[in-house]
């Protein structure tokens, strides 16, 4: 639980940077602040559930990521079931939720065309998969390294010569 409030107060704290509302030189210390501020609401928040209390009322405060486009974020992925956040949402992950990728699409209204990966991931990954994989993009370039297949000298159709050279056929 710790590490994922960590994670949380490290991706505020990114979000903050990002829209240049704190210099990044103050990074630790609203780290810290937000950790912390983050570490107060988990407490709040188990002990409203556990006074068995209805969060309804909260709801304002803190509304469930259930817009999965909102799930899926420049530098992070949330799962819209438990709210953790990753670079990539893993069959394993999905699989503590009792779902896999694909019913968790489907739960969420998710098209399958839609990886379950941060948009910075996925674009990574689209970068990596073209640096590795070139004639994806350029399909000359394959034709430009290989030699062209052994110049067959022009199909010769057996078949016509064999019919010329057969007199035998009346
Ligand atoms: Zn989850």
């Amino acid at each position: 639980m710790a590490e994922s409030l960590t994670e949380m107060a490290k991706d505020l704290t990114m979000a903050l940077i990002e829209k240049d509302l704190i210099a990044s030189t103050d990074t630790n210390q609203y780290l810290h602040q937000i950790h912390a501020s983050l570490r107060e609401l988990k407490a709040q928040d188990d002990r409203t559930l556990a006074s068995g209390e209805s969060r309804e009322g909260e709801t304002a405060e803190r509304p469930p990521a259930l817009d999965w486009k909102k799930s899926i974020r420049k530098y992070v992925v949330e799962c819209l079931v438990c709210g953790q956040t990753f670079k990539q949402l893993s069959a394993r992950h999905l699989r503590q939720h009792g779902l896999d990728p694909r019913t968790y699409r489907e739960r969420f209204g998710i098209p399958r065309t839609q990886s379950l990966a941060a948009k910075e991931t996925t674009a990574m990954r689209r970068r990596v998969a073209q640096a590795i994989r070139p004639w994806e993009k350029a399909p000359t370039y394959v034709q430009a390294q290989e030699p062209p297949p052994a110049p067959t000298p022009a199909p010769a159709p057996p078949k016509r010569t064999r019919k010329k050279a057969a007199p035998s056929n009346p």
